[in-house]
């Protein structure tokens, strides 16, 4: 039987990342994933791809509004096939270089399924159909999530999709419904709107993106509402029935009221779920709460000592970055560090257009928690820069601690938003206050000038947005 000291379940990017960092801290590696690469679901069917036809869209979105500015450019032509490939390229690419990776780090890596048979042993049924068995001195488990499929509503038909296959980009529909509006259907709802689908979206709530600041999704909202074909809210999905060229849906609005359209694909969005079923954890005595997450320290322990769990089977908030910086934690405590897993703050992003990105606590956290703060707010028409970019459609906003005038949350959203938290982020995580960010000198013109603006707003005016003074 091999042994190793490290054996990680899952090559996502929480466990490539744990892999990577332990042999890196000397210890014996080995990686277990059903790829031939490692990614995940974040470089395979998540993140990478989403972001990859994103930018398309964006650059079709950016050539229709550029007549404004004189730039007449002639209807797009769209080859799907060549979209299709570029995309896959990317993620080809991406997880290729992790292999490579791999390998320069001597990893042992294993393509396979892996499941428990004790706490220091793994059964892996391998790509060849062989079943092998590795002892370990420690695992970690990263197996990640999978698309919740809502029994009563799920059909086989090619018409309806989960993310993944909505990624696969077969061809461009006319017309999308998106069951959730949620980050994930947002994304991929927005894509194909640009590619030219009439897209729908359906919310059960009265909102798109719960967990955000409502004034921040008003934003996207309004230009979703352009881009889409429609967005329903307070409205349920009955049943979906297959038709020789559709998808006929049954929808009820708040008040009862019930009507049905057909649709030529659907997508439904409703969530994820945690992969910790069929694992032999059973064989071990590693605990999962109810809503299927492995149960974990600090320090990412899970209840069997030798077993640590990370990304998206761990816990909320299924993201990537999240992943990736337990991984860190793990690997560094099975290589005897110091390490916990304990961050001030952790990003969020909605990758649409505009983005919509935030961190820390919301203003409606802060209400709901009764927390003494105040709130200052940064529209973007007042920027120099969104004008030259014609993104004014844009509000950057803190929520900062009124006696310590510490900033506990930064929301933003307006183009690239994504790339702006992450000085959010960081100022959270070294306790700033609004004042060190007021007093940064932040480049102009620049869309980061709106977080200075912002901050200087706690202490009255900003140089582009007058507040008279309150007598
Ligand atoms: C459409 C979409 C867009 C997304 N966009 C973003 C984004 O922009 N930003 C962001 O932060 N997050 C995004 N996410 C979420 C992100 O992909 C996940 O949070 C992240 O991939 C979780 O990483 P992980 O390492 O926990 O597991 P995963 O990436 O889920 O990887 C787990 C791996 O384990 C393997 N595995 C499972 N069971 C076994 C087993 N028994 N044996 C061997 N291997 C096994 C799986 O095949 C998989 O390869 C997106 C997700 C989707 C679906």
């Amino acid at each position: 039987m091999d042994k190793t000291q490290v054996v990680v379940i899952g090559g996502g990017p929480g466990g490539y990342a744990a892999a990577f960092r332990a042999a890196d801290l000397g210890l014996s590696v080995t990686l277990i994933d059903t790829e031939k690469n490692p990614g995940g679901v974040c470089l395979y069917r998540g993140c990478i791809p989403s972001k990859a036809l994103l930018h398309a869209a964006k650059l079709l979105n950016e050539t229709k509004e550029a007549s404004a500015w004189g730039l007449h450019f002639g209807e797009p032509r769209i080859k799907v096939n060549e979209l299709r490939d570029w995309k896959n390229k990317v993620v080809s690419q991406l997880t290729g270089g992790l292999g490579t990776l791999t390998k320069q780090r001597k990893i042992n890596y294993v393509q396979g399924l892996a499941t428990f048979k004790n706490a220091n042993t793994l059964t892996i049924k391998t790509a060849e159909n062989d079943s092998q068995e590795i002892a370990f001195e420690h695992a970690i488990l990263a197996t990640g999530s999978q698309p919740v499929k809502v029994p009563s509503l799920w059909i086989d038909s090619a018409r309806l999709m989960d993310s993944t296959a909505a990624l696969e980009l077969r061809d461009i529909p006319k017309s999308l419904l998106v069951i959730g509006g949620g980050y994930i259907g947002l994304e991929l709802g927005s894509a194909y709107a640009a590619l030219g689908t009439r897209v729908t979206v359906v919310e059960m709530t009265d909102g798109l993106l719960p967990g955000a600041d409502r004034d921040l999704v008003a934003v996207l909202q309004k230009r979703i509402e352009k881009q889409f074909e429609a967005v329903l809210l307070k409205t349920k999905v009955l049943s979906l029935t297959e038709q020789r060229d559709s998808v006929k849906v049954l929808l009820e609005e708040e008040k009862g009221k019930q009507r049905e359209e057909p649709f030529s694909r659907v997508l439904m969005a409703v969530g994820r779920k945690p992969n910790s079923a069929n694992l032999g954890l059973e064989n071990t005595n590693v605990k999962i709460d109810q809503k299927g997450f492995v149960e974990v320290d600090i320090q990412r322990r899970t209840a069997e000592p030798s077993i640590f769990a990370i990304g998206d089977v761990a816990g909320e908030p299924m993201l990537a970055h999240k992943a990736n910086h337990e991984a860190m934690v793990a690997a560094e405590v099975i290589a005897g560090h110091k390490a916990a897993y304990e961050p001030a703050c952790i990003p969020a992003v909605v990758f649409t257009d505009p983005e919509l990105a935030w961190v820390g606590l919301t203003e409606t956290q802060a209400k709901a928690q009764n927390r003494d703060v105040q709130i200052a707010k940064f529209p973007w028409a007042a920027s120099g820069r969104a004008m030259t970019l014609d993104r004014t459609d844009g509000l950057t906003k803190l929520i900062v601690d009124k006696s310590t005038e510490r900033i506990l949350g930064v929301g933003i959203v307006g183009a690239g938003a994504g790339e702006m938290i992450a000085e959010g982020a960081i100022a959270i995580e070294m306790a700033a206050l609004a004042s060190d960010l007021q007093l940064t000198i932040h480049p102009h013109p620049t869309l980061s000038e709106t977080l200075m603006e912002t901050a200087e707003q706690i202490y009255g005016s900003s140089t582009h947005l007058y507040r008279p003074k309150r007598s």
